[in-house]
């Protein structure tokens, strides 16, 4: 079964959007395996960031990141990670479909209220960056 990493960023937990992106994952059939809400530090969030190290939206991206709690969850289910980035929508909210999760709610490119593992490799990476496997239930 796939597994990847899905993030509500601090603009969705402060506009109160954890229960709507949730209830479009179950809606959608995928299961949470864990959850927990915490607060990155800069240093965390450059780290979980460091594929985008030398992009000029670094520093803005990683503050932002860093400027308040998140939810971070595992999500599983057969081809999850695409799935989860169709129900996200393009990272551009300008550009993303009709009923995806950024169109409906994003307010800025950073500000996009979601992040989901792009492939089996990140989805690792990221999964092992919040989570250890005792948190993940079986
Ligand atoms: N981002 C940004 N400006 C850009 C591109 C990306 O602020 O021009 C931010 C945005 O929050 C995005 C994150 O950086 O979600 C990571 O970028 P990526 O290209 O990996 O997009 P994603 O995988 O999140 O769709
Ligand atoms: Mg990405």
């Amino acid at each position: 079964m796939e597994r990847t990493l899905s993030l509500i960023k601090p603009d969705g937990v402060s506009r109160g959007l954890v229960g709507e992106v949730i209830k479009r994952f179950e809606d959608a059939g995928i299961r949470v395996a864990a959850m927990k809400m915490l607060k990155m530090n800069r240093q965390q969030a450059e780290g979980f960031y460091a594929v985008h190290k030398d992009k000029p939206f670094f520093d803005s991206l990683t503050g932002f990141m860093s400027s308040g709690p998140i939810v971070a969850m595992v999500l599983e289910g057969e081809g999850v990670i695409e799935k989860n980035r169709k129900l996200m929508g393009a990272t551009n909210y300008k550009e993303a479909e009709e009923e995806t999760i950024r169109r409906d709610f994003a307010t800025d490119i950073e500000k996009n209220i979601v992040h989901g593992s792009d492939s089996p490799e990140t989805a690792e990476f990221e999964i092992n960056y919040f989570f250890n496997r005792f948190e993940l239930v079986i």
